[in-house]
């Protein structure tokens, strides 16, 4: 039986971009040895980085005076890097849920922080609107799309001061205003790779404007200065993500991304909303593309294991919610095709007939 393979992360990537590393592991390029045994340094390595910079640059269409950088630590050490580079005095912040929560507790380490707004008073089922942006402040700080409640922020927003989105899950899956951003950064294993590789764009005329002393490692500045290679950097979750650029590109880069994306989604959105079994636990206007959060529906509740079991056994793969929200999550990240959304939503429609 074929999988639909709906994890949040680490999750699923293109089939022949995991078969083009598989095959990089064994033998990279005919050259009789494993991409892990080459080193960062080497003339093959360096062709890699290039290309996988040249290709995240151009799909985005990243402007002039911005570089993108790969680097280790995942999303959160960037929750510590961003305020140690950006915030010079005051900073603020959206709080649309954990991850926007966590990343607020590491720049108060290094100013004043605002709390824009938050919807943390309806377990962040929504994404505020018409709060106040204080001119005042070094950068806003947003969570494009929030992976763990299924709430989205599908727009770059229109800001006084410049904006720093963490683009974990949603990264490559619509077109982006980066003249908007200083920063915009996140962990690969969404959307890009697999785990171990973290991505960066940023302004390179934003750097330099705070006074303390940065530790060279988690210094955006000495990154760039030496090309993603200051020390080393995950090879081969680098050549994934080369290998997914190559793919986004070749399906029609990010805006037919961001097509499929709606598609999906609408498919599985249409049957939460169609089916009394099930509803859906984000506002419909700030629904993600990305992650579908929904539950059982009241009186019904009892059904959830009975329904997980049932999907798992129709290939609907790892729909189990997070344990803040509950119910299920089903993650459909760019290599999710629209069959699985499909047979995601026959599921839930023969599960209601069959019960
Ligand atoms: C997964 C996730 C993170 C955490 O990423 P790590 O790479 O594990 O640090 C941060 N922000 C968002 C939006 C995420 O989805």
């Amino acid at each position: 039986m074929k999988k639909y393979n709906f994890n949040a992360g680490p999750s699923m990537l293109p089939r022949e971009v995991v078969e083009q590393t598989a095959k990089a592991v064994l033998d990279y390029n005919g050259m009789g040895l494993s991409l892990m045994e080459l080193s960062h340094r080497s003339a093959e390595f360096k062709l890699i980085l290039d290309e996988a910079r040249c290709l995240f640059k151009e799909l985005l269409d990243v402007p002039q005076g911005y570089e993108v950088l790969f680097l280790g630590g995942g999303a959160s050490m960037h929750f510590c890097m961003v305020p140690y580079n950006f915030l010079a005095r005051k900073a603020a912040y959206l709080n649309t849920g954990t991850w926007a929560s966590k990343a607020m507790k590491e720049a108060r380490l290094f100013g004043e922080v605002v709390e824009v707004a938050s919807s943390s008073d309806k377990n962040f089922s929504y994404i505020p609107k018409d709060f106040e942006i204080p001119g005042d402040v070094d950068y806003l700080h947003v969570t494009s799309n929030n992976t763990i409640y299924g709430t989205q922020l599908r727009e770059d927003i229109d800001s006084p001061v410049p904006l720093i989105a963490d683009m974990s899950s949603d990264i490559l899956s619509r077109p982006v205003d980066v003249s908007k951003y200083n920063c915009i950064y996140g962990g690969a294993q969404k959307n890009l790779a697999q785990s171990g590789l973290s991505f960066v764009v940023v302004k390179e005329s934003a750097l330099g404007n705070v006074a303390r002393e940065i530790p060279s490692i988690l210094n955006y500045k000495v990154h760039i200065e030496n090309g993603s290679m200051f020390n080393t950097p995950p090879t081969l979750p680098i050549y994934t993500a080369l290998c997914n650029l190559r793919w986004i590109k070749n399906q029609g880069g990010v805006v037919e991304m961001e097509r499929r994306a709606a598609e999906r989604a609408g498919i599985v959105y249409d049957e939460i909303d169609r089916n009394p079994l099930f509803c859906g636990t984000a506002v419909e206007e700030n629904r993600s593309l990305m992650n579908i959060d929904f539950v059982m529906a009241p009186g019904y509740e009892e059904l959830e294991g009975r329904f997980a079991a049932y999907a798992e056994n129709n290939g609907v793969v790892a729909i189990k919610g997070h344990r803040s929200v509950g119910g299920f999550r089903a993650s459909c990240y760019n290599a999710m095709p629209v069959e699985g959304a499909k047979a995601l939503a026959l599921c839930m429609k023969n599960f209601a007939k069959e019960i």
